[in-house]
């Protein structure tokens, strides 16, 4: 098998055909493992972990580093802690605004981290949020008002009673609505030059659907917030803090950045209205109606049985989106890839002269889309990693770069 392999001192990648240096164990073009000891793909924009995995931070948070993750994972903790701890001292109207405001500050603090928009962060990201928050609240408030005009229809279930309308309009009617309305921000943000890009789309998606949520909780639970303590039951509370709290907006948030990847396309420029983004958007409806038509239905059951039930439901659902966001992620930084491969032309995002990985601060071959080391994507870094190698570029054309970017120069010839 390995006799082929000895007259040159290349390592060629069986997908893309790319000459590799020899120490390489990853494709530079298309990440595809290479070289003699066969590996998994990793994961393209956190290399430490596998497609299939939980992870919701590098999920989420594509641009992030594995260093700048562990930041993001103990904000999310600390976020986590506060409401259940709010609860126990009695103060669930307290725990309620904070647990709903978690999610959302810790996005809005890796976003400016990233420096993902760089000099026109603060109204991009305020535009984007404080526009799904408006029509959220306007949404919410409008449908609250057309649920409680039906006798029944919002008190039934309070009482383990299943009303048709109280089932349809919030868990099936809002839903398909309120996708549309989370796309409204996105769509318009990823049809103009600057943000085109599917990492864009994925992003503005994600917060957009994150601060529906987040409103649509706090509009939802105006009356408790606004009615001060009351019975401090944390068998009540925690699952109510944990469901519409942190896993909603995890699930809106993936739900409607898959739908907003899909706006924005492989390639440069946006894709804009194609029967793939079609699909995905009725998908991210299905997604809503199944997490909130679960709960509705679990709710029914009297007790801590349905609570329960009510969290395991909204755990597999966060799960299993977050599942599906990654794999949509992968495909789309590895097809990408190809796609710029098969061009033969460098790409926007490919690494220039002296360029080193975000990961793992090895140095990256010239018009590599992946390190060759670990296989991490050179899309998925942030811009400011992209920034700080870009201007200490200039000075040494090709000496830094040494052994490994010769090797793949003088592997073509
Ligand atoms: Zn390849
Ligand atoms: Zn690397």
């Amino acid at each position: 098998m390995s006799e082929q392999s000895s007259a040159a001192a290349t390592t060629q990648c069986a997908a893309c055909h790319r000459d590799n240096p020899p120490s390489a164990r990853f494709c530079a073009s298309c990440g595809a493992p290479v070289g003699h000891a066969p590996q998994k793909r990793p994961y393209a924009a956190q290399p430490n972990e596998s497609v299939a995995s939980f992870a919701l931070v590098s999920t989420v948070m594509p641009y992030a580093s594995a260093q700048s993750a562990r930041t993001y994972k103990l904000a999310f903790l600390i976020g986590v802690a506060i409401p259940i701890i709010a609860v126990l001292l009695g103060q669930p109207s307290f725990a309620l605004v904070t647990a709903a405001f978690v999610v959302p500050v810790v996005f809005i603090l890796y976003l400016y981290d990233v420096n993902l928009w760089e000099d026109q962060p603060v109204p991009v990201v305020l535009g984007a949020f404080v526009l799904s928050g408006v029509l959220a609240v306007g949404f919410t408030l409008a449908w609250r008002a057309w649920l409680q005009s039906i006798p029944g229809a919002a008190t039934d279930s309070a009482f383990g009673v299943f009303n048709l309308w109280g089932f349809l309009i919030p868990n099936v009617i809002v839903p398909i609505v309120a996708v549309i309305l989370m796309l409204v921000g996105p769509m318009f943000l990823a049809s103009r030059p600057k943000f085109d890009d599917l990492m864009d789309g994925l992003t503005f998606g994600v917060v957009s659907g994150v601060a529906y949520a987040c409103f649509e909780t706090l509009t939802l639970n105006w009356l408790v917030i606004g009615g001060g303590t009351g019975g401090a039951n944390l068998a009540v509370w925690l699952p109510v803090i944990v469901n519409l709290a942190f896993l909603k907006p995890i699930v809106y948030g993936c739900a409607v950045g898959i739908a907003a990847a899909e706006f924005s396309g492989l390639g440069e420029g946006y894709d804009g209205f194609s029967g793939r983004f079609i699909v995905r958007t009725v998908e991210a409806m299905v997604i809503l109606i199944l997490f909130n038509g679960g709960l509705y239905l679990t709710g029914l059951l009297s007790g801590t049985t349905g609570l329960i039930l009510g969290m395991v439901w909204a755990l597999l659902v966060a799960g299993a989106v977050i599942l599906r966001l990654r794999t949509v992620l992968q495909r789309a930084l590895v097809e990408g890839a190809l796609e710029a491969a098969a061009r033969e032309g460098s790409s926007k995002w490919s690494s220039g002269p002296d360029d080193f990985c975000a990961e793992c601060e090895m140095p990256l071959l010239v018009d590599a889309m992946f390190c060759v080391n670990c296989g991490a994507s050179v899309r998925a870094r942030s811009k400011d990693a992209r920034h700080a190698h870009a201007s200490a570029a200039p000075q040494g054309a090709g000496d830094a770069a040494g052994s490994t970017g010769a090797d793949s120069e003088g592997g073509a010839a």
